[in-house]
């Protein structure tokens, strides 16, 4: 059985490795052109040249967002783009234009042509519209029931990709101006200032009904699929997609490594255990700055969809360390990243071997003095502990922190 894609974001080269080292089978990145997350994109071509290497040691894949709506101007250098992309192996651009997607199909020579779900595609009508003009994957809406995914799937024989995880858009498949009015950012050409998750007043006529102690914002709770995934994937769709290019590594890690465990059983046994489906829940609840609901797969989205009085968004502390390089003689070399000290107990979250506790630690710094707190992120120490490490595996507090959570 051709086994389901997972596809995970990527904002750097960094985060790329991890996502594949924890399970993906592809990433998604956005490069400094013509992509909606422009702004933040930290790959040049050399680097998108180096993650496409990197990947293929994995047998994963790497695709390239050109996902912006652009104008006369923004044209410029598009198909030397398109070219470049394809000649260093890219596998696949997800445009969103009409205009990228035609140019992208009459420059390529392997790389696949995937229309974005900027796109708005809810019916298998649009889905064979896109096949017979060349396009190669279509990425559905989000606004779509679990129900009306299965109906598309029966009635497609394009590979489908779906969105599982992550942030959402209060608009109509990204379709937004909010940021443009707000900020003259604009949202489709890269600009997005996440206006819909700002505190706002609530004026009903000329009365406040909110005030700063209760601000009112209009940011969906991300979207969780966990329970889903059965469904989706005896629904045949192609790929399942995880959005967050802004995302830290230690969440993307999490996320892709829930979905990874809980794909894998479903593939091996033919169901997915409820122990394994609570586990991955928890799992994710430690990654997720912002609650979660399961979108529109249940129905339309109801008041709890979304977050109308706070936007949810905090800093998870979880994650106190990364790995530099494989421990030698019982002594690992990490970088700090949250605040730990030696009485904290630790948990091992690898890449490669189940998550494990950690006894007793002890810390040196680069001067080799003995330290009891390590409080500077980025600081070099050297941990010793009665477990193996591997580089690039992650070092977390033990204790569950799980907060409450709709699903
Ligand atoms: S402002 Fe909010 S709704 Fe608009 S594009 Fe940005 S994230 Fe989406």
């Amino acid at each position: 059985m051709e086994k389901v894609e997972l596809l995970a974001p990527s904002g750097d080269l960094a985060r790329l490795k991890i996502a594949v080292m924890y399970g993906a089978n592809a990433v998604y990145i956005g490069g400094k052109k013509f992509s909606l997350r422009a702004r933040a994109s930290n790959f040049e071509i050399s680097d998108i040249k180096e993650g496409v290497e990197f990947a293929k040691q994995y047998n994963a894949k790497v695709m390239v967002t050109v996902n912006m709506v652009p104008h006369e101007e923004d044209l410029e250098g598009l198909e030397e783009y398109l070219i470049q992309l394809d000649e260093i192996g890219v596998f696949a651009v997800i445009c969103a234009s009409f205009t990228i997607a035609k140019t992208a199909l009459k420059v390529r020579k392997n790389m696949e042509v995937h229309l974005s779900t900027q796109n708005s595609s809810t019916n298998s009508s649009v889905v064979k519209f896109w096949k017979n003009i060349g396009v190669d994957r279509v990425v559905l809406g989000r606004e779509l029931t679990i129900e009306e995914t299965e109906e598309t799937m029966k009635n497609v024989d394009l590979p489908i990709e779906v969105f599982i995880h992550g942030g959402m858009c209060s608009a109509y498949s990204g379709r937004c101006t909010l940021s443009n009015s707000m900020t003259a950012r604009d949202a489709n050409r890269g600009g997005c200032a996440q206006s819909c998750r700002w505190k706002y007043k609530l004026y009903e006529n000329d009365i406040v009904i909110s005030d700063i102690e209760d601000p009112f914002s209009m940011s969906s709770k991300d979207l969780m699929t966990l329970d889903y995934i059965p469904r989706l994937l005896d629904a045949k769709v192609a790929s399942l997609k995880i959005e967050g290019r802004m995302k830290s590594m230690y969440y993307i890690a999490v996320v892709v490594k829930a979905y990874r465990i809980l794909i894998d059983e479903y593939y091996e046994k033919g169901f997915v255990s409820p122990e394994t489906l609570e586990y991955c829940k928890k799992e994710i609840a430690r990654a997720e700055s912002r609650l979660t609901s399961s979108g529109f797969y249940g129905g339309i989205p109801t008041a709890y969809g979304h977050l109308y009085g706070i936007n949810g968004a905090g800093v998870i502390q979880d994650y106190v360390a990364h790995v530099m390089e494989d421990s030698e003689n019982g002594i690992t070399k990490i970088q700090v990243k949250n605040n730990f000290t030696i009485d904290d107990t630790l948990e091992l979250f690898s890449h490669c071997k189940a998550n494990q506790k950690m006894d007793t630690i002890q810390l040196w710094n680069e001067e080799n003095e003995q330290v009891e707190v390590a409080n500077r992120p980025m600081q070099i120490l050297y941990l010793k502990s009665n477990i193996k490490m591997h580089k690039d595996d992650l070092i977390r507090k033990y204790e569950l922190q799980i907060r409450e959570n709709v699903y």
